[in-house]
Protein backbone atom coordinates (compact mmCIF):
# COMPACT_ATOMS: atom_id res chain seq x y z
CA UNK A 1 0.00 0.00 0.00
CA UNK A 2 1.24 3.27 -1.08
CA UNK A 3 0.91 6.23 1.26
CA UNK A 4 -0.20 8.92 -1.35
CA UNK A 5 -3.17 9.00 -3.09
CA UNK A 6 -3.68 7.91 -5.98
CA UNK A 7 -3.49 10.64 -9.08
CA UNK A 8 -5.43 10.03 -12.79
CA UNK A 9 -5.75 11.53 -15.71
CA UNK A 10 -9.26 11.89 -17.44
CA UNK A 11 -7.96 11.37 -20.67
CA UNK A 12 -11.35 12.37 -22.71
CA UNK A 13 -14.04 14.56 -20.91
CA UNK A 14 -16.31 17.40 -22.90
CA UNK A 15 -16.34 19.84 -20.40
CA UNK A 16 -17.35 22.67 -23.17
CA UNK A 17 -20.88 20.80 -22.91
CA UNK A 18 -24.12 22.48 -21.83
CA UNK A 19 -24.17 20.53 -18.93
CA UNK A 20 -21.41 22.07 -17.61
CA UNK A 21 -21.52 25.76 -18.00
CA UNK A 22 -22.92 26.74 -14.70
CA UNK A 23 -20.46 24.64 -13.04
CA UNK A 24 -17.70 24.18 -15.23
CA UNK A 25 -15.08 25.54 -11.90
CA UNK A 26 -16.72 23.47 -9.32
CA UNK A 27 -16.34 20.16 -12.32
CA UNK A 28 -12.55 20.80 -11.85
CA UNK A 29 -12.13 21.35 -8.48
CA UNK A 30 -14.15 18.44 -7.54
CA UNK A 31 -11.94 16.24 -10.05
CA UNK A 32 -8.87 17.49 -8.51
CA UNK A 33 -10.25 16.43 -5.10
CA UNK A 34 -10.82 12.88 -6.33
CA UNK A 35 -7.19 12.38 -7.73
CA UNK A 36 -8.12 13.49 -11.01
CA UNK A 37 -5.36 16.18 -11.52
CA UNK A 38 -5.19 16.73 -15.21
CA UNK A 39 -7.54 16.70 -18.24
CA UNK A 40 -7.74 16.50 -21.57
CA UNK A 41 -11.04 18.27 -23.76
CA UNK A 42 -11.08 16.69 -26.85
CA UNK A 43 -13.32 19.26 -29.28
CA UNK A 44 -15.54 18.11 -31.85
CA UNK A 45 -15.43 21.23 -34.09
CA UNK A 46 -13.84 24.16 -34.80
CA UNK A 47 -16.94 26.33 -32.13
CA UNK A 48 -16.07 23.66 -29.51
CA UNK A 49 -12.50 23.73 -29.38
CA UNK A 50 -12.85 27.65 -28.97
CA UNK A 51 -15.15 26.89 -25.90
CA UNK A 52 -12.39 24.28 -24.67
CA UNK A 53 -9.53 26.60 -25.17
CA UNK A 54 -11.18 29.19 -22.77
CA UNK A 55 -11.35 26.61 -19.92
CA UNK A 56 -7.99 25.49 -21.05
CA UNK A 57 -6.53 28.43 -19.87
CA UNK A 58 -8.03 28.94 -17.18
CA UNK A 59 -7.12 26.17 -15.32
CA UNK A 60 -3.45 24.38 -14.67
CA UNK A 61 -3.90 20.49 -16.13
CA UNK A 62 -6.03 21.06 -18.60
CA UNK A 63 -5.41 20.37 -22.09
CA UNK A 64 -7.03 20.07 -25.64
CA UNK A 65 -7.03 18.16 -28.34
CA UNK A 66 -8.31 19.67 -32.19
CA UNK A 67 -10.15 17.87 -34.19
CA UNK A 68 -13.58 17.43 -36.41
CA UNK A 69 -15.72 14.75 -35.13
CA UNK A 70 -17.73 12.94 -37.58
CA UNK A 71 -20.97 13.84 -36.33
CA UNK A 72 -19.70 17.41 -37.71
CA UNK A 73 -17.84 16.62 -40.55
CA UNK A 74 -20.90 17.44 -43.38
CA UNK A 75 -19.84 21.00 -43.97
CA UNK A 76 -16.20 21.12 -43.33
CA UNK A 77 -14.75 23.34 -45.69
CA UNK A 78 -10.87 23.90 -47.08
CA UNK A 79 -10.59 26.91 -45.28
CA UNK A 80 -11.91 24.78 -42.14
CA UNK A 81 -8.78 22.82 -42.39
CA UNK A 82 -6.74 25.44 -42.35
CA UNK A 83 -7.91 27.04 -38.93
CA UNK A 84 -7.72 23.17 -37.37
CA UNK A 85 -4.19 23.59 -38.88
CA UNK A 86 -3.57 26.64 -36.59
CA UNK A 87 -5.32 25.25 -33.24
CA UNK A 88 -2.72 22.43 -33.56
CA UNK A 89 -0.02 25.04 -32.55
CA UNK A 90 -1.56 26.43 -29.24
CA UNK A 91 0.45 25.22 -26.35
CA UNK A 92 -2.19 23.20 -24.52
CA UNK A 93 -3.05 20.92 -27.10
CA UNK A 94 -2.05 17.58 -27.13
CA UNK A 95 -3.60 15.67 -29.81
CA UNK A 96 -5.57 15.78 -32.93
CA UNK A 97 -9.10 14.80 -31.91
CA UNK A 98 -11.77 13.79 -31.52
CA UNK A 99 -11.75 12.78 -35.11
CA UNK A 100 -12.89 9.21 -36.81
CA UNK A 101 -16.20 7.25 -38.09
CA UNK A 102 -19.41 6.91 -36.91
CA UNK A 103 -21.66 4.57 -39.09
CA UNK A 104 -24.60 4.47 -36.16
CA UNK A 105 -25.56 8.23 -36.96
CA UNK A 106 -25.77 9.51 -40.13
CA UNK A 107 -25.60 13.17 -39.83
CA UNK A 108 -23.12 12.84 -42.80
CA UNK A 109 -22.33 9.51 -45.38
CA UNK A 110 -19.34 7.07 -44.82
CA UNK A 111 -17.67 9.14 -47.69
CA UNK A 112 -17.90 12.16 -45.94
CA UNK A 113 -16.37 11.11 -42.59
CA UNK A 114 -13.45 9.32 -44.77
CA UNK A 115 -12.32 12.33 -46.46
CA UNK A 116 -12.31 14.64 -43.33
CA UNK A 117 -11.01 11.72 -41.57
CA UNK A 118 -7.92 11.37 -43.45
CA UNK A 119 -7.30 14.91 -44.04
CA UNK A 120 -6.94 14.97 -39.60
CA UNK A 121 -4.45 12.39 -39.90
CA UNK A 122 -2.55 13.46 -41.87
CA UNK A 123 -2.38 16.69 -40.17
CA UNK A 124 -1.53 14.65 -37.22
CA UNK A 125 1.32 13.49 -39.25
CA UNK A 126 2.18 16.62 -39.98
CA UNK A 127 2.44 17.84 -36.72
CA UNK A 128 4.04 15.11 -34.86
CA UNK A 129 0.61 14.57 -32.68
CA UNK A 130 -1.25 11.89 -31.58
CA UNK A 131 -4.55 11.10 -32.36
CA UNK A 132 -8.07 10.43 -30.81
CA UNK A 133 -10.44 7.95 -32.30
CA UNK A 134 -14.20 7.80 -32.23
CA UNK A 135 -15.64 4.79 -33.38
CA UNK A 136 -19.18 3.65 -33.87
CA UNK A 137 -20.00 0.28 -36.00
CA UNK A 138 -16.89 1.48 -38.31
CA UNK A 139 -14.27 -0.86 -37.12
CA UNK A 140 -13.25 -2.00 -40.91
CA UNK A 141 -12.94 1.44 -42.75
CA UNK A 142 -11.47 2.55 -39.17
CA UNK A 143 -8.39 0.60 -38.83
CA UNK A 144 -8.35 0.26 -42.46
CA UNK A 145 -7.60 4.25 -42.92
CA UNK A 146 -5.36 4.34 -39.69
CA UNK A 147 -3.10 2.00 -41.07
CA UNK A 148 -2.80 3.31 -44.08
CA UNK A 149 -1.36 6.34 -42.36
CA UNK A 150 0.74 4.65 -40.05
CA UNK A 151 4.36 5.20 -40.93
CA UNK A 152 5.80 3.73 -38.11
CA UNK A 153 5.59 7.08 -36.08
CA UNK A 154 1.72 7.49 -35.69
CA UNK A 155 -0.04 6.95 -32.17
CA UNK A 156 -3.08 7.45 -30.71
CA UNK A 157 -6.19 6.54 -28.50
CA UNK A 158 -9.23 4.33 -29.71
CA UNK A 159 -11.35 6.23 -27.07
CA UNK A 160 -14.42 4.68 -25.73
CA UNK A 161 -13.74 1.03 -26.75
CA UNK A 162 -16.33 -0.97 -27.39
CA UNK A 163 -15.01 -3.78 -29.97
CA UNK A 164 -13.77 -7.31 -29.11
CA UNK A 165 -10.60 -9.14 -28.28
CA UNK A 166 -9.95 -9.73 -32.23
CA UNK A 167 -10.64 -5.97 -32.83
CA UNK A 168 -8.15 -4.85 -30.19
CA UNK A 169 -5.26 -6.99 -31.13
CA UNK A 170 -5.32 -4.80 -34.32
CA UNK A 171 -5.51 -1.81 -32.67
CA UNK A 172 -2.49 -2.70 -30.78
CA UNK A 173 -0.77 -4.08 -33.71
CA UNK A 174 -1.35 -0.88 -35.49
CA UNK A 175 0.88 1.25 -32.62
CA UNK A 176 -2.57 2.29 -30.91
CA UNK A 177 -3.52 2.87 -26.85
CA UNK A 178 -6.96 1.45 -25.48
CA UNK A 179 -9.67 3.26 -23.46
CA UNK A 180 -12.22 2.97 -21.76
CA UNK A 181 -15.35 4.95 -20.14
CA UNK A 182 -18.36 3.66 -17.72
CA UNK A 183 -19.08 1.20 -20.28
CA UNK A 184 -17.09 -1.52 -18.67
CA UNK A 185 -19.22 -1.31 -15.68
CA UNK A 186 -22.89 -1.00 -16.98
CA UNK A 187 -24.78 -4.02 -16.56
CA UNK A 188 -24.87 -5.44 -19.92
CA UNK A 189 -21.34 -4.86 -20.49
CA UNK A 190 -19.44 -7.22 -22.61
CA UNK A 191 -16.24 -5.77 -22.06
CA UNK A 192 -14.30 -8.07 -19.50
CA UNK A 193 -12.38 -10.12 -21.50
CA UNK A 194 -11.16 -7.47 -23.89
CA UNK A 195 -10.30 -4.95 -20.64
CA UNK A 196 -8.43 -7.88 -19.37
CA UNK A 197 -6.45 -8.54 -22.30
CA UNK A 198 -5.15 -4.54 -23.39
CA UNK A 199 -1.62 -4.57 -22.25
CA UNK A 200 -0.59 -2.71 -18.92
CA UNK A 201 1.75 -0.23 -21.50
CA UNK A 202 -1.55 0.93 -24.04
CA UNK A 203 -4.32 1.01 -21.08
CA UNK A 204 -6.09 4.50 -20.78
CA UNK A 205 -8.84 5.89 -18.77
CA UNK A 206 -11.63 8.27 -19.80
CA UNK A 207 -14.73 9.21 -18.53
CA UNK A 208 -16.21 10.66 -21.79
CA UNK A 209 -18.51 13.32 -19.57
CA UNK A 210 -21.33 13.97 -19.41
CA UNK A 211 -21.79 10.67 -21.14
CA UNK A 212 -21.12 7.21 -20.03
CA UNK A 213 -21.55 7.80 -16.87
CA UNK A 214 -20.56 4.54 -14.30
CA UNK A 215 -23.17 2.79 -12.04
CA UNK A 216 -24.08 3.22 -9.37
CA UNK A 217 -24.56 7.09 -10.73
CA UNK A 218 -26.63 5.80 -14.08
CA UNK A 219 -29.01 8.54 -14.64
CA UNK A 220 -26.51 11.67 -13.44
CA UNK A 221 -24.55 13.55 -15.39
CA UNK A 222 -21.15 11.99 -15.48
CA UNK A 223 -18.09 14.16 -14.82
CA UNK A 224 -14.15 13.92 -14.42
CA UNK A 225 -14.28 13.41 -10.55
CA UNK A 226 -16.32 9.92 -11.09
CA UNK A 227 -12.75 8.37 -12.65
CA UNK A 228 -11.79 6.55 -9.42
CA UNK A 229 -15.32 4.69 -9.67
CA UNK A 230 -14.28 3.48 -13.60
CA UNK A 231 -10.60 2.30 -11.85
CA UNK A 232 -12.24 0.39 -9.18
CA UNK A 233 -13.85 -2.10 -12.30
CA UNK A 234 -10.29 -1.89 -14.05
CA UNK A 235 -8.28 -3.02 -10.81
CA UNK A 236 -11.55 -5.97 -10.22
CA UNK A 237 -11.85 -7.07 -13.81
CA UNK A 238 -7.62 -6.91 -14.46
CA UNK A 239 -6.94 -8.52 -10.63
CA UNK A 240 -4.55 -5.04 -10.02
CA UNK A 241 -5.02 -2.88 -7.14
CA UNK A 242 -6.73 0.71 -7.96
CA UNK A 243 -3.11 2.15 -7.16
CA UNK A 244 -1.47 0.00 -10.10
CA UNK A 245 -4.11 0.97 -12.17
CA UNK A 246 -3.67 4.37 -11.29
CA UNK A 247 0.04 4.12 -11.83
CA UNK A 248 -0.06 2.73 -15.43
CA UNK A 249 -2.79 4.72 -16.72
CA UNK A 250 -0.96 7.85 -16.13
CA UNK A 251 2.09 6.69 -17.29
CA UNK A 252 0.58 5.74 -20.52
CA UNK A 253 -1.56 9.17 -20.88
CA UNK A 254 1.55 11.26 -20.23
CA UNK A 255 3.86 9.27 -22.28
CA UNK A 256 1.32 9.51 -25.34
CA UNK A 257 0.38 13.25 -24.89
CA UNK A 258 3.31 14.18 -23.71
CA UNK A 259 1.94 16.36 -20.65
CA UNK A 260 5.09 16.98 -19.22
CA UNK A 261 6.16 18.63 -22.15
CA UNK A 262 3.43 20.79 -21.92
CA UNK A 263 3.03 21.30 -18.71
CA UNK A 264 3.90 24.77 -18.01
CA UNK A 265 2.96 26.34 -21.44
ZN1 LIG B 1 -16.37 9.75 -29.13
ZN1 LIG C 1 -15.93 12.30 -27.08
Amino acid sequence: MSGHPEMYVDTHCHLFWDDFREDTDAVIMRAREAGVTRMIIPATNLETFEQARAIAERFEGVYLAAGIHPHDAGEVTTADIETLRGFLSHPRVVAVGEIGLDYFYDFCSPATQQRILHLQLALATEHGLPVIIHNRESDEDLIAAVREHQDGRMSGQFHCFSSDVQYARAVLDAGFHISFTGNVTFKKSVLDPVLSYVPDDRLLMETDSPFMTPVPHRGKRNEPSLLPVIARRFALTRDQSTAHIADITTRNAERLFQLERKQDS
